[in-house]
């Protein structure tokens, strides 16, 4: 059952949201070659608990950590470790928040300094089709609209679209109806309305969209060992319209990106 969320509650969430936003803003400003995930996993902790907010995560199906962690061809739940990150890495950077009662979830894949131009371009489409995907999320669409528009997108750069994993909605559960998968056709599924908050959260592999989980019970990686991108943004249909209540700026900000991506969905 989809739960519509009241105008106050979209505000509180998109407090929680904010709080996962400055915190991947911090890991931005952390991440180099030679420090690891796990001293990464302990900044955001932190950070989450000096805002008064709990890492949504942490136990959470008894997972063990704060962020997950997903280097190069692991394409998410990745279990933060004492690997240190190198120079030509990827990583994307999972996090979760709870306060008042609800849960902000995003996500962002970070280079770790010099990377290749082929997984330079993954991370650039992987991102751009966040927003083609995020366009779709309005009064009146479907959920295979948003999943049609992601897979056009990506797919058409020979991309592997990850099947078995998915957005959500978002409210007091992390996991809420409906499932957003980004594949699918046009006007199918749950149709949207006003008040829905989701997670739209494309894992676009280079190669294969086969996955393969490790014995850790956690970590999924592509099947072809080549890299997976990730990006995620917490999103509600605020006058019918997509409203992000997340955002990269912090990020942006601590990379020095210049963008307009997220104008378009922003509150006026
Ligand atoms: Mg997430
Ligand atoms: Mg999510």
């Amino acid at each position: 059952m989809i739960k519509i969320k009241s105008l106050e509650e979209i505000e509180l969430m998109r407090e929680s949201a904010l709080i996962v936003s400055k915190t991947l803003g911090e890991i931005a400003k952390a991440i180099r070659p030679g420090i690891t995930t796990l001293e990464l996993d302990k900044l955001a902790e932190e950070f989450i608990r000096d805002h008064g907010a709990t890492p949504g995560f942490l136990g959470l199906y008894d997972f063990p950590n704060t962020l997950c962690m997903s280097p190069n061809e692991q394409v998410v739940h990745g279990i933060p470790n004492k690997t240190p990150l190198k120079e030509g890495d990827i990583i994307s950077v999972d996090c979760g928040a709870l306060k008042n009662g609800f849960y902000g979830d995003h996500a962002f894949t970070f280079a770790v300094g010099e990377i290749d131009d082929d997984i330079k371009k993954l991370l650039k489409v992987t991102r751009e089709s966040l927003y083609v995907g995020i366009r779709q999320f309005r009064a009146g669409n479907r959920v295979g609209d948003v999943g049609h528009a992601i897979q056009n997108y990506t797919e058409k750069h020979g991309y592997g679209v990850v099947r078995e994993l998915v957005g959500h909605g978002l409210g007091r559960e992390m996991h809420e109806d409906p499932e957003m998968p980004n594949y699918g056709r046009r006007g199918r599924g749950k149709k949207f309305a006003e008040g829905m908050v989701v997670a739209i959260e494309p894992m676009i592999n280079l190669g294969t969209h086969r996955i393969k989980q490790y014995s850790d019970g956690w970590t999924i990686k592509t099947a072809d060992k080549k890299a997976s991108a990730h990006f995620e943004h917490d999103v509600a249909i605020i006058n019918g319209k997509p409203q992000l209540l997340s955002t990269f700026a912090y990020i942006n900000e601590a990379l020095g990106i210049e963008t307009n991506e997220e104008a378009e969905f922003s509150a006026s």
